[in-house]
């Protein structure tokens, strides 16, 4: 009798286990997308030029634009399926991937070694800085070594957050995290922030639509975007890495950006 409970036990204990390991996602290999006949991608839509929102459409769907929408048609016109954008927080990007709730993480997504541990990154398709964004009635804050000891806003979980939150770089800050960079613009137009950083193509679109914020010249240390993939999913990867190796020859993406950069426009 003893025996039979500790087998049943253990029979439960493995089941579990097997359990938690199926709950815990799927791989989105190409077979399985092709399948499926629709590619999903996470983003967070409020980072223009790469991704944001552009009213509906006529069935009354969001419409999503910007850089990072355009490579992605491309890859789903390339895999031959279907595509959607599944619109998050920043910080849910990649766990989204991880997990498999999403087959692509497409968010101006800077490659870090952080992100590295948890996710497989494509070849990088665009170079970026992280800059300071200050109020122009602000006289005092004019290089990076001024941040110390100031209220710093960023978007949650991005490189911006990384950077205010270290103490080597920002000694003393405070940080107040928003679910976007238009959010975290805000704070520091009314004064509940002193300063934010933020990607250097953002700031651009933030600053043509306020004019009373202002940008420091100095840009902080350079970064690189690249497409998050779920760990070991090397059959998306390697399509993807071709669109974007295919984007890169054809000079596509450097019209994608003056498509959507509001300084190149008129
Ligand atoms: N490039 C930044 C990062 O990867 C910000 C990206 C974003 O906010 N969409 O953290």
């Amino acid at each position: 009798m003893k025996n039979i409970r500790r087998i049943a036990a253990v029979l439960a204990f493995i089941l579990c286990l097997a359990a938690l390991v199926s709950c815990g996602g799927s791989t989105p290999t190409v077979e399985e997308i092709k399948k499926r006949g629709t590619i999903t991608m996470a983003t967070n839509a409020s980072f223009p030029p790469f991704e944001f929102t552009d009213g509906v459409d006529e069935t009354g769907a969001t419409k999503y634009v910007g850089i990072d929408i355009e490579i992605f048609k491309e890859i789903a016109k390339d895999l031959g399926v279907n595509y959607e954008v599944m619109d998050m927080e920043f910080a849910g990007i990649i766990g989204a991937v991880q997990t498999g709730k999403a087959d692509l993480g497409i968010a101006g997504m800077s490659v870090t070694d952080e992100r590295k541990k948890s996710v497989d990154f494509t070849v990088e398709y665009f170079t970026s800085q992280n800059v300071i964004v200050v109020p122009v009635s602000n006289t005092e804050i004019n290089t990076a070594a001024d941040v110390e000891g100031k209220i710093i806003a960023v978007q949650t979980g991005t490189t911006s957050d990384m950077f205010a939150s270290s103490e080597d770089f920002c000694p003393g800050a405070t940080v107040q995290r928003y679910g976007s960079f238009i959010d975290a613009a805000s704070a520091v137009k009314t004064g509940k922030a002193d300063l934010m950083v933020v990607d250097i193509m953002t700031a651009a679109e933030i600053l043509a639509q306020n004019d009373d914020l202002r940008q420091l010249e100095e840009p902080l240390a350079d970064e690189a975007y690249a497409i998050a993939v779920q760990k070991g999913n090397t059959t998306l990867l390697e399509a993807v890495n071709s669109t974007l190796n295919r984007l890169i020859s054809e000079g596509k993406i450097g019209q994608y950006v003056e498509q959507y950069t509001t300084a190149s426009e008129g």
